[in-house]
């Protein structure tokens, strides 16, 4: 009895261990997310912080090519809500950012 108890627990913690190395590993949006994501923003930048200075939407020109690095409309995925905190890999929590406003999200870096 004991024994299938402690069985049962072990099962528990190597189950939430797994879930735990997912989460580490999965901080990517997939790449089917990030199209319909893409289509959506109409390839601009959807940023509507005021924080970054912008009138509004940010809607810079954004190229698809140049995502992460590029010298012209290099952009970003960002998580509205990160992995960590339970953010769904889904175009509704991925958001498509110019690097410029990418880099002032509270999650990049951290850093700096
Ligand atoms: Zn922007
Ligand atoms: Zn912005």
């Amino acid at each position: 009895m004991m024994e299938n108890m402690d069985k049962e627990r072990i099962k528990r913690i190597i189950a939430r261990a797994k879930e735990i190395i997912k989460k580490q590993d999965g901080e990517k949006f997939s790449q089917a997310t990030i199209d319909a994501a893409w289509t959506r923003s109409g390839g601009r930048c959807e940023c509507i912080r005021i924080s970054c200075g912008h009138n509004g939407r940010c809607n810079k020109q954004l190229v698809y090519e140049n995502r992460k690095e590029g010298e012209r409309g290099a952009w970003e995925a960002h998580h509205i809500i990160s992995k960590a905190l339970g953010g769904k890999d889904e175009a509704s929590n991925c958001q498509i950012l110019c690097l410029d406003c990418h880099k002032k999200t509270e999650s990049y870096g951290k850093h700096d």
